[in-house]
C-alpha cells in the first residue's frame, strides 16, 4: 500500500476516537493555565503511544517526543488547550459541564487533531526520517502559553527546525481550508492612559485644566495615526474602548482615564504606531499644561506564515481535500494569534481548517455561547499536518 492510502486508512480506523476526545473535553472545558485535567488527559495518552513526554511546561503545557529513525530533522505542531470564560447556550449531549466556561473557539478539536496527529505518526514511526515534537499549549485566549513555553526551551533540545498549526474557522465551510502566506494575524499592543488635570467650577473653566478637553483632542489625534503616519495600503487599528472621568456637568474634571487596544501585522508598522502614539499624547498634553500617566504594553506579535512552509502546506492542502477546495486567504485578521511567538524563532505555517456547516447549523462565531464545530473536518487537519509533517521532514533530510 502506498503511504497516503495508508495513512488515509489509519485516519479512518481512528475517526471515532477523535471525536469521543473532542467531545470529552468539550464537557469539561479548562481556563487558561488551568487545563490539569486536559493536560493529564494528553500525557496518557501520549505515553501510551511511546512519545518521551514532559509535563508542566509553562504550568499546565505538554510536550511529547516522537523518535523516528535517525537523527534528522525535527517537525513541531502545536494545538492551544485552553477554553473561554463563556456560559454555553448550546443544547448538547456533550455540552460544557463546568459553569461559566466553555470550548468557545475550537481548542477541544486542535487537541483532538493533534492526538489524532500522534496515533497516525506512532504507526508511522519507521518512516519518519528525524524527530516529531508535538506541543500543547496552554492560555492561547491570554495571557499566552507560547512565550513562556518558548522560555522553558519547548523548541530546544532538540532543536526544532519547522512548525506548524492549525485553527479551526467558522468563517470558512467545512471541507475547504484557508491558506494565507506572509502577515496573517495582527500584532496587539495595549495601553492604559490617565490625563491628569485640575478641578474647578464649571463656571470658571480658567481656573482649572479640563482633562475631559484634554481627552476628547486625543481620542481625535490618535485616529490619524492610522490615517496619516502608517502606509494607507497596511492594515491597523487603533481603539480607544473605554473612557472614563469627571464628577458631574459643573466640575472640570481633573482626571480621565482611556483603555485603548493597536493592532497591525508589520513589526515596522507597530514601531511607528506605538511611537506615534507617545507622540501625540506628549504633545497634546503639553499644548493645555497637563499631565498625564501612560502605561503602553506589547503582547501577542504578528503573526507571519514562512513562504516556503506555507506552499507546501497548500499544496499537500489541495491534495487532500482538492485545489477547489483550498482558499488564498487574501486579508490577514486583526485578531491575535501567540502561535506567532513559535513563527518569530522558527519557519512555519498557521493555516485555517473550515468548520461551518449551514446544513448542519452550525454557524455561530468564534467565542460567542453558541460556538460549535463540524466534527467531521477533523480527519482532515490530521491528515494535511501528518503529511506536510512527513515532507518537511524528507526534505530536510535531503538538504542535510
Ligand atoms: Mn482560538
Amino acid at each position: 500500500m502506498d503511504l497516503d492510502a495508508e495513512i488515509r486508512r489509519l485516519i479512518e480506523e481512528i475517526e471515532p476516537r477523535l471525536v469521543e476526545i473532542r467531545q470529552d473535553l468539550h464537557h469539561h472545558p479548562e481556563l487558561g493555565f488551568e487545563e490539569t485535567r486536559t493536560a493529564a488527559l494528553v500525557a496518557d495518552k501520549l505515553k501510551e503511544l511511546g512519545f518521551e513526554v514532559k509535563t508542566g511546561v509553562a504550568k499546565t503545557g505538554v510536550v511529547g517526543l516522537l523518535k523516528g529513525r535517525g537523527e534528522g530533522p525535527v517537525v513541531a505542531l502545536r494545538a492551544d488547550m485552553d477554553a473561554l470564560p463563556i456560559e454555553e447556550k448550546n443544547d448538547l449531549p456533550y455540552a460544557s459541564g463546568e459553569k461559566g466556561k466553555m470550548h468557545a473557539c475550537g481548542h477541544d478539536a486542535h487537541v483532538a487533531i493533534l492526538l489524532g496527529v500522534a496515533m497516525v505518526l506512532s504507526r508511522l514511526k519507521d518512516k519518519i526520517p528525524g524527530q516529531v515534537k508535538l506541543i500543547f499549549q496552554p492560555a492561547e485566549e491570554g495571557p499566552g502559553g507560547a512565550r513562556p513555553m518558548i522560555k522553558e526551551g519547548v523548541l530546544d533540545n532538540p532543536a526544532v527546525d519547522a512548525i506548524l498549526g492549525l485553527h479551526v474557522w467558522l468563517d470558512i465551510p467545512a471541507g475547504k481550508i484557508g491558506v494565507k502566506t506572509g502577515p496573517t494575524f495582527a500584532s496587539i499592543d495595549e495601553f492604559d492612559l490617565v490625563v491628569k488635570g485640575s478641578s474647578s467650577h464649571g463656571a470658571s473653566p480658567h481656573q482649572g485644566i479640563d482633562a475631559v478637553l484634554v481627552a476628547a483632542q486625543m481620542v481625535n489625534a490618535l485616529q490619524s495615526t492610522i490615517s496619516r503616519s502608517i502606509d494607507p495600503t497596511e492594515p491597523g487599528v487603533v481603539t480607544i474602548g473605554k473612557i472614563e472621568g469627571g464628577y458631574r456637568r459643573n466640575i472640570i474634571a481633573d482626571q480621565v482615564r482611556l483603555e485603548g487596544t493597536v493592532r497591525c501585522v508589520r513589526p515596522e508598522i507597530r514601531k511607528q504606531l506605538e511611537k506615534k502614539i507617545r507622540q501625540i499624547i506628549q504633545g497634546i498634553s503639553n499644548a493645555y499644561g497637563s499631565d498625564y500617566e501612560l502605561d503602553y504594553r506589547h503582547d501577542y506579535p504578528p503573526l507571519i506564515n514562512n513562504q516556503e512552509v506555507t506552499g507546501l502546506v497548500s499544496q499537500i492542502s489541495e491534495k487532500v481535500v482538492g485545489p477547489e477546495n483550498v482558499i488564498g486567504v487574501e486579508k490577514p485578521t486583526l485578531g491575535g494569534e501567540d502561535f506567532a511567538y513559535f513563527l518569530e524563532k522558527v519557519p512555519g505555517c498557521f493555516f485555517l481548517l473550515g468548520g461551518r456547516n449551514e446544513e448542519k447549523g452550525i454557524t455561530a462565531p468564534h467565542h460567542n455561547p453558541y460556538f460549535n464545530l463540524d466534527e467531521s473536518v477533523m480527519p482532515i487537519g490530521v491528515e494535511v499536518l501528518v503529511r506536510a509533517t512527513l515532507e518537511l521532514l524528507n526534505k530536510g533530510e535531503d538538504d542535510v
